[in-house]
């Protein structure tokens, strides 16, 4: 009989998809497992739509059975089977999947998911087999049929026997490379592997006959024999590697926290239990389950490129892709979980889910449901939150950054900072709940620590007022408060800013207003002295106790500076500085009386070197000459 050839179109791609570096040939088995279930599902709707009697939905299974010495696999199931025509229409011709043009990928792409862009789903076992056949019984009819093929100079179909109807694909494995050692899946654990890894939740059982080992019965004589030893035997029992129902489609109300916790640790490799479980069954316009999982603790690589963000995708049970990042924004990177949905093909490449437009609508739910899930752990679950903020909070700060708060609206309500007045964390909505009938900003410092801050001189004025500062001890924090500029309303002063927006009563303001023209000579002086080191040189309502600080000028603040300067060969960069005095100090009575006895008095260009140091130790930012500075106070103690 002639061997038929495929149609033109498949001969070229079969051709390619078989000689492409394709690393991922193990999704064969995936593949005809999902045939075989696609075809039970077919016999198994008929008999229910034209009610053939005596057939039930625990007949069915799929087997999967290997031979070591004629290298070859088996699938088999009893579902709906292919009569002469259908293997002639459904095995002769590769499916296109319709719009990609594979030239293209192919060019821009050489290592390019060729399976992932046609639909091709059968013709994956030529990546593993040089022989195929297909030995088919169509439900209803007597005759058998076996289609043939070596790959891609065609195939032939003949009529043979086949007891019971359904479909046996069986593979005979190409020999074995020094690449590729194909005889690795003539293997019980491994071919298990492959099925619960990727066809785990099949709805049919998967059936292996699995190797066994038990002791040969001795008789009681025997055991009494004193050089008696057990005789062990090898045996093979038909066994269901699959777990058929997964638990993200079982009612929640049936899933115990145990099994939850285990399934977690299970699939994703962690130790410890997760700290949340988002499961959602959604039904109606969408539909899908969600099993989604927020950790204790953060993975190693979790702030790293190493770290992989995505949810597992599947479609009706089946493993399509183990991260899918679509289906996560950045910010909540550290969910852990996955999406289960209906309708959506097996093959589908990663291009097109990015234009998929249900993906995108379940991506969108999902990060509705994350949000809502860990504002009710923020109201409800204090305690548990903080665990959570204490992990990743800083990647809910980062999101607020990385995109110029395009999402704060999703991303403030979750953000908290340590506050001076209820020594914890809060967030700004309890923040502002407290603010004094007075207060017009929400304050904040930043520095190494909470104790740093908390001594820092440019807080004193705000903490006599009793005003609440949120202390910011993360790098990233002021980028954060800088990039949301605002929050219900109300602006984010840094205690560093120039103007902290005090309502100063009357006599104040106007008392510095005079101080600081009476002093207008003496503060420029000692601007000259400095230089290009300072902006300016002027009085401080902020200060109370302390002689001298830092404010930021405009630009970039000295906080954002030494995170900036951090970074390893980045340019180098500097904050501008103003130096601001307390009018009311002692230091500041001695300048001035020495500057009226003598404007010239070389002790105004010391003391203003001395008082830049200062600001600078007070700041974190450490001096330019340790040495001079020590000496320099020696000097004033001799
Ligand atoms: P897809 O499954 O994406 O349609 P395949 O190339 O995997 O593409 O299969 C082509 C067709 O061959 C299927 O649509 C189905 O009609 C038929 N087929 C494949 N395997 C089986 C099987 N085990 N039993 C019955 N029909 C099958």
């Amino acid at each position: 009989m002639a061997k038929k050839q495929f149609k033109a179109e498949s001969k070229k791609l079969l051709d390619l998809m078989i000689n492409s570096i394709y690393t991922n040939r193990e999704i064969f088995l995936r593949e005809l497992i999902s045939n075989a279930s696609d075809a039970i599902d077919k016999l198994y709707f008929k008999s229910l739509t034209e009610g053939i009697s005596g057939m039930d939905r625990s007949d069915f299974a799929i087997r999967v059975l290997f031979d070591k010495e004629d290298r070859t696999i088996t699938v088999s199931d009893n579902g709906i089977g292919m009569g002469e025509k259908e293997l002639e229409e459904n095995l002769g011709t590769i499916a296109r999947s319709g719009s990609l043009d594979f030239k293209k990928g192919m060019d821009e792409n050489p290592d390019i998911d060729i399976i992932g862009q046609f639909g091709v789903g059968f013709y994956s076992a030529f990546m593993v087999a040089d022989n195929v056949k297909v030995i088919s019984r169509a439900y209803g009819s007597d005759e058998a049929f076996v289609w043939e093929s070596n790959g891609a100079d065609g195939y032939t179909v003949k009529s043979t026997e086949k007891d019971g109807w359904g479909t046996d694909v069986i593979l005979t494995l190409k020999e074995d490379t020094e690449d590729e050692k194909y005889s690795d899946y003539l293997n019980e654990y491994r071919l298990r592997q492959l099925i619960t890894h990727y066809s785990d939740y099949v709805r049919y059982p998967i059936i292996m006959k699995v190797e066994k080992h038990r002791e040969i019965p001795a008789t009681d004589e025997e055991k009494a024999k004193e050089d008696y030893a057990p005789q062990y035997e090898h045996y093979y029992e038909d066994e269901t590697v699959n777990s058929m129902v997964p638990i993200w489609k079982r009612p929640k109300a049936q899933v115990t926290k145990e099994e939850y916790d285990q399934f977690y640790k299970d699939k994703f490799y962690d130790w410890n239990d997760p700290l949340k479980v988002i499961h959602a069954n959604i039904e109606g316009g969408l539909n899908y389950n969600a099993l989604m999982y927020i950790p204790s603790k953060a993975p190693f690589n979790y702030y790293s490129k190493a770290y992989e963000k995505g949810l597992a995708l599947y479609s009706s049970g089946v493993l399509i892709m183990e991260k899918c990042a679509d289906l996560l924004p950045d910010y909540f990177s550290f969910v852990r979980g996955l999406v289960d949905t209906p309708d959506l093909s097996l093959n589908i490449s990663r291009e097109m889910l990015q234009h998929d437009r249900q993906l995108k609508a379940i991506a969108l739910r999902i990060e509705k449901k994350i949000k809502s899930e860990l504002e009710s752990m923020l109201n409800s679950e204090r305690e548990e939150y903080k665990k959570f903020y204490s992990e990743f909070g800083l990647q809910l700060k980062y999101g607020i950054y990385s995109d110029y708060g395009t999402h704060r609206d999703v991303l403030e309500d979750l953000l908290m900072f340590y506050s001076s007045t209820e020594k914890e964390p809060v967030t700004f909505k309890e923040y502002i709940g407290r603010m004094k009938p007075d207060q017009k900003n929400i304050y904040y410092a930043c520095g190494e620590s909470i104790e740093k801050i908390d001594t820092l001189p440019q807080t004193e004025t705000l903490k006599e007022k009793g005003y609440e500062i949120l202390y910011c001890t993360d790098d990233i924090d002021e980028f954060t408060f800088k990039t949301l500029i605002q929050v219900g309303e109300k602006n984010l002063v840094s205690v560093n800013d120039t103007d902290l927006g005090l309502e100063e009563s009357d006599e104040e303001k106007s008392a510095l207003e005079t101080e600081q023209k009476e002093s207008r000579d003496l503060l420029d002086k000692m601007k000259e002295y400095l230089g290009d080191k300072v902006k300016e040189v002027r009085l401080s309502s902020k200060l109370r106790s302390h002689a001298v600080c830092f404010s930021s000028g405009s630009g970039i603040s000295m906080e954002m500076e030494k995170v900036l300067n951090a970074i390893p060969n980045g340019e180098k960069i500097r904050a501008e500085r103003i130096l601001e005095l307390n009018p009311n100090h002692r230091v500041f009575t001695t300048l001035k009386a020495i500057y009226s006895a003598d404007s010239e008095d070389e002790r105004i260009r010391e003391y203003s070197g001395l008082l830049y140091d200062m600001a600078s130790l007070i700041e974190g930012m450490g001096v330019d000459d340790p040495v001079a500075l020590a000496d320099r106070i020696c000097e004033l103690m001799k």
